[in-house]
């Protein structure tokens, strides 16, 4: 089973995506976790990609679909999760091909709404596991105060350096004029399944589970 996990910055994509692997074995292909780790190990493509991504803007499509490609090589699971990508609707139609280049094609498109003000709140508070990718919020899940991280125990938390009011307007700005169009898209295909991503995170968890079960 291959989907795609659709929605603005800071709407639950990583958090949905990390359940589905420990639960259904599949593979997560975050394109923002490959870029971060580009650009941490100093890569050319790190280089290239670092002031773009501080701003909040868009990658090349050449760039992430180059990724994807490299990734769709490799071991498949019990199939794969697109989250972060695709966000244009170049990538949309790369991504169809690639599929079907290799015999396999897209089962569902999860969408998950979350209202600005909520993203906005949940990602100024966002902070992450170096280790596990565990997500904290300095309100309602704070890093536990002992200093180590709930689920595997390291002591690094992490703040991501576009997780800043200024970076996110711009990441908001990109996802309605670049990939919010992708509803559309996926929908006149019949792909699109609609996820209340407001409600609590065990309760997204149920929906996507009856929807990806249906
Ligand atoms: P994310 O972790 O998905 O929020 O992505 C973080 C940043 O990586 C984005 O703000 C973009 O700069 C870049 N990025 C991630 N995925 C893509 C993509 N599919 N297309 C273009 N840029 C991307």
């Amino acid at each position: 089973m291959n989907i795609i996990l659709l929605g603005p910055p800071g709407a639950g994509k990583g958090t949905q995506a990390r359940h589905l692997v420990e639960n259904r074995d599949m593979i997560q292909l975050s394109t923002g976790d490959m870029l971060r780790e580009a650009k941490d190990s100093g890569t050319e493509m790190g280089k290239v990609v670092a002031d773009v991504m501080a701003r909040g803007a868009l990658v090349t499509d050449e760039i992430v679909i180059g990724l994807i490609r490299e990734k769709l090589e490799g071991d498949k699971k019990g199939g794969f999760i697109f989250d972060g990508f695709p966000r244009t609707l170049e990538q949309a139609d790369a991504l169809a091909a690639l599929l079907e280049e290799r015999g396999e094609k897209l089962d569902a498109v999860l969408a998950m709404a979350v209202k600005d003000e909520a993203l906005i709140s949940r990602i100024t508070a966002r902070s992450t596991c170096g280790t596990c990718g565990e997500v904290y919020n300095d309100h309602t899940k704070p890093w536990p105060a002992d200093g180590s991280c709930v689920s595997c125990d390291t002591p690094e938390v992490k703040r991501r350096a576009d997780d800043t009011e200024e970076a996110l307007r711009t990441r908001l700005t990109e996802y309605y004029k670049k990939t919010s169009m992708l509803m559309g898209y996926y929908y006149a295909k019949g792909d699109l399944v609609w996820i209340d991503g407001m409600a609590e995170m065990e309760d997204v968890q149920a929906e996507i589970a009856a929807a990806l079960d249906a």
